[in-house]
């Protein structure tokens, strides 16, 4: 048995020895269970960040660690070379779930919107028949889709995408929230334009919610010049914000949705393109895949992750614990809070920095009170618990929240 060090000497060894591509805060964690984890010293603390909301149903939620290692000690990988028992059963079962004719399976996030885009433009040159190297997809400003270099290509963000050209070209960024601007962008290119590519409500820029009626009003006019509607899921899907889908609130159906994150239920990275035939069936054997995508292992804890979605009306629980938080924490008088935004259990608080105060503090104070959030950018804190959270839990949170933002 290895022997456990001090805190301190973790974070020393992730400086040391590991790539210095994140900056954490300085805790050590060595376990999970629901919205609670502990670090190396047996301290707990409740999750607000859900590893980005890849923890939707709660840490090592045991139907899924179940399923997990059920089929570990069966048959972890066969590649796609063969057919397995698991991979079918998925497929049918997901595709009912969300209500699309196929499913493709990958990994990570950043995968499921690189295969969005390859499928977009398969459908553009195929079925749309735009010119061979010609089509263009819509993205909009302050997006997050992920860090692969086409996917950074379609960013506004210079922390994601400086130094990393050339880019892949082929993008026209609008800004976001903005109905008349992807109007005037489809009236002058319409004919060269095959997806118009969005997150229905901006987690990573710092928890934007467009207007009522936005995603909509997009998908209407993609529709009126044949242009694939496509919805970056992978972190307000599967219950987050309230809906199964963040698109349902706006019962919209979008052409394509990627998702993954909480589709393991934070157990290993599993993602996913929903299409009906016309746009998947464009990409033909040996033009697209994955060695992991769709692994045994990955289909059963998909199963898993997607039941206890279900069962456990976890998106109806987001709905109302979100509406309990944002009341909630608008009533905090402080002078570093400014105010609370947000959809079901996906929110953020807008701070005000002032006297050396920033967001990145206020996370500290949280966290040495017990409660472990994250800032985006200087000024911007996300509270995004697992969706399992009772309204008892989130009450006790809710007063630690209070607390800091009182004391500071
Ligand atoms: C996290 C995220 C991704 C990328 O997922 P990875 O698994 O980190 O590659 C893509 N899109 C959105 C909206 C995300 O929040």
């Amino acid at each position: 048995m290895t022997k456990r060090r001090p805190a301190a000497e973790y974070i020393v060894l992730e400086e040391k020895y590991g790539a210095h591509n994140y900056h954490p805060l300085p805790v050590v964690l060595e376990k999970g269970e629901g919205i609670f984890v502990w670090d190396v010293d047996g301290k707990r603390y409740f999750d607000f960040l859900s590893a980005y909301s890849a923890v939707n149903q709660g840490h090592c939620h045991p139907k899924i660690v179940e399923a997990l290692c059920t089929q570990a000690r069966k048959l972890c990988l066969t590649s796609r070379a063969f057919y397995n028992d698991c991979l079918g059963p998925y497929e049918e079962m997901a595709t009912r779930f969300f209500g699309y004719d196929r499913l493709l399976p990958m990994n990570s996030g950043a995968e499921a919107v690189e295969t969005a885009l390859k499928l977009a433009r398969r459908w553009g040159y195929k079925v749309k028949g735009i010119p061979e190297n010609e089509a263009l997809i819509v993205v909009c400003e302050g997006n997050f889709h992920g860090r692969t270099i086409t996917v950074v290509s379609m960013s506004s963000d210079p922390e994601s995408f400086s130094r990393y050209g050339p880019f892949t070209p082929g993008f026209i960024q609008i800004p976001y929230d903005d109905v008349e601007a992807l109007r005037k962008v489809l009236d002058r290119e319409g004919d060269r334009v095959c997806a118009m590519l969005v997150e229905p409500v901006q987690g990573e820029a710092g928890v934007y919610v467009p207007e009522d009626g936005y995603l909509r009003a997009c998908y209407a006019l993609c529709h009126a010049h044949n242009v694939l509607f496509v919805a970056d899921e992978v972190q307000t899907g599967l219950g987050r914000t309230g809906r199964l889908l963040a698109c349902d609130h706006e019962g919209v159906r979008p052409d394509m949705v990627t998702i993954g994150k909480a589709l393991s239920g934070g157990t290993l990275p599993v993602s996913a393109v929903l299409a009906d035939d016309e746009v998947m069936l464009t990409i033909g054997p040996g033009e697209h895949g994955s060695t992991f995508g769709g692994f045994p292992l990955a289909d059963k804890v998909a199963m898993a992750a997607l039941e206890v979605i279900r069962d456990e009306r976890l998106a109806e629980n987001a709905d109302r614990m979100g509406a309990i938080f944002r009341e909630e924490i608008s009533k905090i008088r402080s002078p570093y809070y400014k105010y609370v935004r947000g959809k079901g259990l996906l929110n953020a608080v807008v701070t005000e920095p002032k006297d050396d105060i920033e967001a990145w503090d206020i996370c500290l104070a949280l966290a040495e009170k017990g409660l472990l959030a994250k800032p985006t950018h200087r000024h911007i804190i996300r509270f995004a618990p697992p969706l399992v959270i009772t309204e008892e839990q989130l009450r006790e949170a809710i007063a630690v929240i209070q607390d800091v933002f009182e004391s500071l």
